[in-house]
């Protein structure tokens, strides 16, 4: 199987050259030429995740041998990197409602079931590549993403990472993850400023041409971490499939019964991996697309007409503040068929911030994809509701989604059993969570989880309760104009 680009489908591309190049030199996304077909489910009940995972990843991984593909899944998801067995547990909040925990991995959050991954098929794509240099992922983050790159690439061998965070633009507990983080191959560092100028410090050093050369020479090459790479998107498509063997395995669905997704949705990576699952041939009816008050994609979905030319909030649920949503250009690729049309739609979203898809494939999304928003107040409500009716305890982002399922449910009859994708422990968002519990009074810095743990009786997830005895490792802090000088050290 080959990949092409949403920008040019006549190139052609392995697997491993699409993952090591990230972005195609057209600057469009890569994805399979045609999407395989799922293998009979009954075989999948009675595997654990680990061996599901391979199972899926080997459909799209010609070039790759069955031993190196397991050998990924075991050391991603094996070996109690993650804290429950199930790795990606379906809990049951009504017999209609299942909650698909995408959060057990090393850093508490959705992130870590593609960057946990991710490192063990860049390192491998290259080297069937041919390329020997040593890869050195820089990460520009507002939080999730920093960590769980950190995490997944840690002492990884034949790779470095360095990661910048804005100075103020994070929680202190993700702060702290970020600056206790262990590894010989890992670099963090605060940027004066806010996610924008470390995003754009990141941007120049990638496109600073002697850099790199020195770098090259020095044996090293630059790399990304982002979610358009293909090798995030394929991890993630996994975990919906094996969501529904164990609804099938737990007897809440017959085999081949339809079954709805929720996802809170930020670069549209998460949901576009349901969409594929339903492609490849899950049997998924509404593909519900969550936002918070950052609701340029509930507009589109709904009118056909994407515009980013609109004011940009901080809300309680901060990894899905974003107004571009990258991942979006894979889906109208697909509805479209055309390289030609994506290229267009992709020049007026870069030249005016905005474009206005055909009737037919506004047709075409209105039959899959519903879509909703709620603000932070409503956010906050839910959590407070579905902990006092059910006992259960949900993230921000959990609750965007559960909000606009509701908000679905109330406004058609549809009671098909959905799968709410939580992407987020509540305990990485303590104060949000606290506040919506009605605790006023919230302790600081570490102390806050104990908080929460004594409020509602949950246990705290160990890798965060683990961080009361790290030591710190990094406390530099630069202007942007002194990040490249950073990596220059690192890599020196
Ligand atoms: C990244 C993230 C999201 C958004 O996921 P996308 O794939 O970008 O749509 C939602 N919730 C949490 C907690 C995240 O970290």
């Amino acid at each position: 199987m080959y990949y092409v680009s949403t920008r040019d489908h006549t190139l052609h591309y392995t697997a491993a050259q699409a993952i090591e190049q990230g972005l195609s030199r057209d600057g469009g996304l890569f994805l399979p030429e045609t999407f395989p077909q799922l293998p009979d489910l009954h075989g999948l009940l009675e595997m654990d995740y680990e061996s599901r995972a391979a199972s899926i990843l080997q459909l799209f991984l010609d070039g790759f041998t069955q031993d190196e593909i397991r050998g990924f899944a075991q050391k991603a998801y094996g070996g109690g990197k993650f804290d429950c067995p199930e790795v990606a547990p379906v809990r049951e909040l009504h017999c209609k409602t299942h909650i698909l925990e995408l959060w057990h991995g090393p850093t508490c959050a959705f992130k870590d079931m593609a960057l946990q991954m991710l490192p063990h098929l860049l390192t491998a794509s290259m080297a069937k590549n041919g390329e020997e240099k040593t890869v050195c992922i820089l990460v520009a983050t507002s939080g999730d993403t920093g960590k769980a790159a950190l995490e997944g690439f840690k002492d990884v061998p034949g790779t470095k990472i360095m990661v910048f965070y804005p100075k103020d633009g994070v929680s202190d507990i993700q702060q702290l993850q970020m600056l206790t983080q262990e590894g010989q191959n890992v670099g963090v560092c605060a940027v004066v400023g806010n996610f924008d100028d470390a995003q754009t410090g990141v941007k120049t050093i990638f496109s600073d041409g002697a850099f790199r050369e020195v770098l090259r020479q020095r044996g090293y090459v630059l790399s990304s971490a982002n979610s358009i790479n293909w090798g995030r998107v394929l991890p993630q498509i996994v975990y919906y499939i094996s969501a529904y063997c164990d609804l099938v395995r737990s007897g809440k669905l017959a085999m081949g019964d339809g079954f709805n997704v929720c996802v809170p949705t930020g670069n549209f990576g998460n949901i576009l991996a349901a969409y594929y699952a339903g492609k490849m041939g899950l049997p998924i009816q509404k593909l519900i697309c969550a936002s918070n008050a950052n609701n340029v994609l509930t507009d589109f979905l709904q009118t056909g007409i994407y515009d980013r030319n609109r004011p940009f909030y901080n809300t309680t649920s901060p990894s899905m503040d974003i107004l571009i949503s990258s991942n979006l250009e894979r889906l109208l690729f697909d509805l479209t068929g055309s390289d030609e049309e994506v290229r267009g739609y992709m020049a007026a979203l870069s030249e005016t911030g905005r474009y206005e898809v055909s009737d037919a494939v506004k047709e075409q999304i209105r039959a899959r994809f519903v879509s909703g928003f709620c603000d932070d107040q409503r956010t906050l409500n839910t959590i407070e509701k579905v902990y006092h009716n059910t006992g259960y305890l949900m993230d921000t982002h959990t609750a965007v989604a559960y909000t606009v399922l509701q908000d679905y449910r109330a406004a058609t009859a549809d009671d098909t059993v959905t799968v709410v994708a939580s992407t987020a422990s509540p305990f990485k968002f303590c104060d949000s969570v606290l506040t919506a519990l009605g605790v006023g009074e919230q302790a600081q810095g570490l102390t806050i989880l104990q908080q929460l743990s004594q409020v509602t009786g949950k246990a705290i997830p160990k890798p965060l309760a683990a961080l009361a005895g790290k030591a710190v490792r990094f406390d530099q802090t630069v202007e942007k104009e002194q990040m490249l000088a950073v990596v220059d050290q690192l890599l020196s």
